[in-house]
């Protein structure tokens, strides 16, 4: 009964060219909403005014962050739908200011968003910004432990590996994946610590761990080397971005992660492309010699489980990387999953650190890659992960 009819008739006129209000509008007249579906495009790329083509049911409805007191600054729009998770659209979505003040932006301009130029801030602002960071950081460090004032020590951003250097080069890799989509190749490169260039440059007596200085710069080439390969050597196909990083291992072995997000036309689309570029089964030990042993000295994981449940990747009685995988004839698609590559059940069995291990233990690799780098190197396709 206060509702003030002139008001809501001004307010319909105003958002009379809204696309968004015009969508969500044109739901009443759907005749089957259950299998209808709004996607907002996210993209910050394209026109955000524009929607996919309807296909399924999912809206049911939206709710614009700010009516629940407790999470008023949680800066995103809410979409709920009838999947078990809502959908976000966060505050640098250039859709979500026309959607959080829909009078402000009455056609669903494009609000601000993380491509639009940066005009007129000098750079020392944000050197101010980042100091303050480090000063509030010491008056909460304070405030909980007296002690703990004029001792704490904060890591500049210039400092490699240091908080503030990995904050920022996270923020840096999640943007990236915003630009470029998500990463279609996952690698794990791990040093050999008994490559050639290693031992040969050991003196008497000494062992690959007593020279992490050597160790440490014998796997930098190595690993530049293979960067070079999948990148510039488009080893995969083109590459359209990457991130990686450098890990070492509690006696010193570095290791690299490293995730490649594909052009359009590289990336994986079938259990045939995925057999094409990575195996997870024993090479025949008389058609492919060396490789053969390279896969059993590299990429063989365990013995674990039931034929050792001492095995440090044994937790709760469960092997953390779910080996042994089972068998399965042909390389399957995965649904939020990594794919189930193709592991036959060929009867080849390798005896190794005093088991019979067969294809459910192989870690999947590229055989090109291992057969050039003599070290364990995990190929995945991670295109279908969700995360
Ligand atoms: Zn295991």
């Amino acid at each position: 009964p206060n509702l003030r009819l002139d008001l809501i008739r001004k307010i319909l006129a105003i958002l009379e060219h809204n696309p968004y209000a015009q969508v969500f509008k044109s739901l009443g007249v759907v005749p089957n909403l259950d299998e209808y579906r709004i996607s907002l495009n996210t993209d910050i790329k394209l026109d955000q005014r524009r929607y996919n083509a309807p296909t399924t049911s999912q809206v049911a409805a939206i709710w614009v962050e700010g009516s629940d007191p407790q999470k008023t600054f949680d800066r995103s729009v809410i979409v709920y739908g009838k999947g078990e998770r809502p959908l976000y659209i966060r505050a640098y979505y250039g859709c979500y200011d026309p959607l959080s003040y829909p009078l402000f932006f009455p056609r669903g301009e494009i609000g601000w968003n993380r491509l639009m130029p940066y005009i007129g801030a000098a750079d020392d602002t944000n050197q101010d910004l980042v100091d303050d960071t480090g000063l509030v950081d010491t008056v909460i460090a304070g405030e909980s432990r007296g002690d703990r004032i004029g001792k704490r020590i904060v890591l500049p951003r210039t400092f490699p590996g240091g908080d503030r250097d990995m904050q920022r080069r996270f923020l840096d890799a999640m943007a990236i994946v915003q630009r470029w989509g998500k990463p279609d190749y996952f690698v794990t490169m791990t040093c050999n610590p008994y490559w050639e260039e290693i031992t040969i440059e050991l003196l008497l007596g000494q062992l690959p761990q007593d020279r992490p200085d050597l160790v440490a710069r014998v796997y930098r080439a190595k690993q530049r080397s293979m960067m070079d390969l999948l990148i510039k050597g488009k080893h995969f196909g083109e590459v359209a971005a990457y991130v990686h990083v450098t890990e070492f291992q509690k006696r010193g072995l570095p290791h690299e992660h490293i995730l490649l997000i594909m052009k359009a036309k590289s990336k994986l689309r079938t259990p045939d492309d995925y057999d094409r570029v990575i195996s997870a089964e024993i090479p025949d030990k008389n058609k492919y010699p060396v490789l053969h042993d390279l896969v059993v000295k590299h990429m063989l994981h365990g013995p674990c489980g039931a034929l050792k449940k001492s095995c440090p990747c044994m937790i709760d009685g469960q092997c953390r990387f779910h080996y042994p995988r089972d068998f399965c004839d042909a390389t399957l698609q995965g649904k939020d999953s990594y794919p189930i590559y193709r592991r036959r059940d060929d009867g080849v069995r390798v005896r190794i650190r005093g088991a019979d291990l067969d294809n459910r233990w192989v870690v999947p690799y590229n055989p090109f890659l291992l057969m050039t780098y003599n070290c364990h190197i995990n190929v995945e396709a991670c295109s279908s992960i969700k995360a």
